[in-house]
């Protein structure tokens, strides 16, 4: 086993020559942003790899759910969940929408749709659940709920690049998705991110919002924000996109052998795909209940001694950070609130060594009181 520290993800990158060989012809053109055709090569490559007609590319995830919130025109309150990163909730509140949080499922802690129709009331414009650690949500049963009540439902997809149902991918659910390029995700453009929508009305909306509201030479018709890909994070998705199934293929290997250690241990949860779902193997989570009889901070400790970072994905609860203290209350939702007190997220990515999984299972294993 290495001694350097295990840390809990590790971007993935293509070798040089290639990043090399994909940024070239920048030196030609001396195009570096504002939709070169780096940008436009990968627009089209990931239309095919998600099966989707309408993309638009961002600098970033979260700029990319702030955007299409307002090419949408949402106002009012959006129903959403707390168990998510601070940037779903950031992104509705800084759009001066209210979150109205409804609680998560145990199993997948994806937005409970149960949970969902008593919040509705005549100011709910849109749904906004997120596919947390890649688990897809009950898309049918959500869709259902908007449609009939006339809502937006627009999906937080950003951990679930490369996730299908079926032969369907997770870019294909509601009025809109968006995706996460961020260099810890499983497919990074280092910094990046893109909308997925169903309207193809929303296509020179979203592309005008993120380049200042500019609809054409000397028009500017919205004032929107700056949010565009640049040709460099365009070149390094064109190379991960050719390499990523073969990581998803290797990270999948890396969670079978954690599960092979964790799964069905007396007070340990962990999250395995549903029958007909491909996962894209984002995360490890692992939920210590009691009864496994130490706790999360427990076996976080233990593995730090170590030198093993994992992460507590997702805590605080969003209703619980400092910014939002007094405005919303977390025992509306103790579902999120019980898991995001014993979750843990193992060290998960495609070279991660088995022999570490298997130290890292050791470890925690050794923790329980049973
Ligand atoms: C990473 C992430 C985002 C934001 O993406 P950025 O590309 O980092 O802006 C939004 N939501 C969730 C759930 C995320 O994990």
């Amino acid at each position: 086993m290495s001694n350097s520290p295990i840390l809990v993800t590790r971007s993935s990158m293509p070798p040089l020559e290639e990043f090399v060989r994909e940024i070239e012809p920048l030196w030609e053109s001396h195009w570096l942003t504002n939709m070169g055709e780096k940008h436009h090569q990968l627009e089209r490559s990931l239309k095919e790899y998600l099966g989707v007609e309408n993309i638009a590319l961002f600098t970033n995830g979260h700029s990319a759910l702030e955007c299409v919130f307002e090419a949408m025109g949402l106002h009012g309150k959006v129903i959403t969940t707390p168990y998510t990163f601070a940037s779903t909730t950031h992104a509705i509140v800084r759009k001066g929408l209210t979150p109205v949080f409804a609680d998560i499922r145990p199993d997948d802690y994806t937005l409970d749709p149960g949970l969902i129709e008593d919040l509705i009331d005549e100011d709910t414009c849109a749904i906004v659940p997120v596919h947390v650690y890649g688990n897809l949500c009950d898309v049918d049963a959500i869709q259902d709920i908007a449609d009939r009540h006339g809502l937006k439902v627009i999906y937080d997809a950003a951990h679930a690049f490369g996730v299908r149902r079926g032969d369907v991918s997770s870019a294909s659910f509601g009025d809109a998705s968006m995706f996460s390029f961020h260099a810890t995700k499983v497919f990074n453009t280092i910094e990046g991110g893109a909308v997925c929508f169903r309207d193809p009305g929303l296509r020179d909306l979203l592309n005008q919002w993120k380049n200042f509201g500019i609809t054409g030479p000397e028009d500017v018709e919205y004032v929107g924000g700056n949010a565009k890909m640049n040709e460099f994070c365009a070149a390094m998705g064109i190379c991960n996109l050719r390499h990523l199934d073969d990581e998803i293929a290797k990270r999948r290997v890396v969670a079978e052998r954690y599960w092979e250690h964790l799964d069905g241990v007396a007070g340990i949860r962990v999250c395995r795909p549903k029958e007909g779902t491909t996962s894209n193997y984002a995360y490890l989570p692992v939920v210590f209940e009691d009864e496994f009889g130490s706790t999360r901070d427990d076996v976080y400790m233990a593995l730090k001694r170590e030198g093993v970072f994992s992460r507590k994905y997702f805590y605080p609860l969003i209703t619980d950070f400092a910014c939002y203290r007094g405005r919303f209350d977390s025992s509306s939702t103790p579902v999120a609130a019980h898991v995001a007190d014993r979750v843990l997220t193992l060290p998960m990515y495609a070279d991660l060594p088995l022999d570490e999984v298997d130290h890292i299972c050791r470890v925690t294993l050794g923790l329980s009181k049973r």
